[in-house]
């Protein structure tokens, strides 16, 4: 059976290894090994970083890999730059699979900035007591921001340089909208600050901030490398299962034969 690799950390990554894996495909889901305790989805798990773009290209040679999903989170640039890169060398049909970002409503009161620096040097002017929760990497942002307090809600502890004034909360989703409500009531939270990490998982604190008439400030996308996508893992299967099918090609090269 040929395998296929999911570049993972997300929940749709796990859902696309149950979904294949149910189907008879042989999975093998990448992390990178950032969480201390990951959510690991069904399937082989491999964690760590390949060595860049050369070697992840290596990688899928030696594994023969018939397809490649990059369903890693719609911030994490630089695995996305390397699976275009690395599947261009080796020959491997690539896919992205993305959420779509969040989208605001009536009621809705949204800033958005373009990253974390933005993000810090507008919080003042819109609260004193943030709900931090853009994730444990790029705090260091936030460390000058003193005139503000800051619940910083991730999954593991982060590492200083963290602003002066503030509690960790080490959780992870999915969350509900009645806990977010509780916890912005409790905490007394006047302004939420997030990345525009889009999906179902931790979308309940937009609406506990719109119920409770709270400005948000969301971090756009970074700009990413221009290659197929879809939003949803049926999709991806059909792909899957279209590649799979797919008999390699193979060329004659100067040592004997090598797969394209
Ligand atoms: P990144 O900046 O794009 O990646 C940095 C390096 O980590 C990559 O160059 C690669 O190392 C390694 N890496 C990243 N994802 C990998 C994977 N799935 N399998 C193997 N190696 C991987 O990524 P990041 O923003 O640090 O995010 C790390 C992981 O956390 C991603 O897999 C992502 O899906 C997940 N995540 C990220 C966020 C976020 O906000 N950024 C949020 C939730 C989950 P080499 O160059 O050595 O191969």
């Amino acid at each position: 059976m040929r395998r296929i690799l999911i570049l993972g950390g997300t929940a749709e990554a796990r859902e696309l290894a149950t979904e294949l894996h149910a189907q008879g495909h042989h999975v093998i889901t990448s992390l990178a090994g950032r969480v201390a305790r990951p959510r690991l989805p069904v399937g082989e798990v491999r964690i760590g970083g390949f060595g860049g773009p050369d070697a992840l290209a290596t990688w899928l040679r030696e594994h023969e890999i018939a397809a490649l999903v990059d369903a890693t989170h719609p911030f994490a640039q630089r695995i996305s730059a390397s699976a275009v890169r690395a599947a261009d060398q080796a020959g491997v049909p690539l896919l992205r699979l993305e959420r779509p970002g969040w989208t605001e409503g009536p009621g809705d009161r949204w800033h958005w900035v373009d990253d974390l620096e933005q993000a810090a040097a507008r919080i003042p002017r819109l609260g004193a007591r943030a709900l931090l929760t853009t994730g444990r990497q790029g705090l260091s942002a936030f460390a000058g921001v003193s005139d503000a307090w800051f619940l910083i809600r991730c999954v593991d502890p982060p590492a200083d340089p963290l602003p002066p004034r503030r509690e960790i909360l080490l959780d992870r989703g999915p969350y509900t909208l009645e806990g977010e409500r509780t916890l912005i009531d409790s905490y007394e939270i006047d302004v939420v600050v997030t990345k525009d990490s889009g999906g179902h998982h931790t979308r309940a604190k937009l609406d506990a901030a719109r119920a409770r008439e709270l400005p948000v400030i969301l971090v756009r996308r970074p700009p990413r490398p221009e290659v197929d996508t879809v939003a949803g893992t049926d999709e991806v299967v059909a792909w899957v299962t279209a590649k799979s099918r797919a008999r390699p090609r193979f060329q004659a090269g100067v040592s004997g034969f090598i797969r394209r």
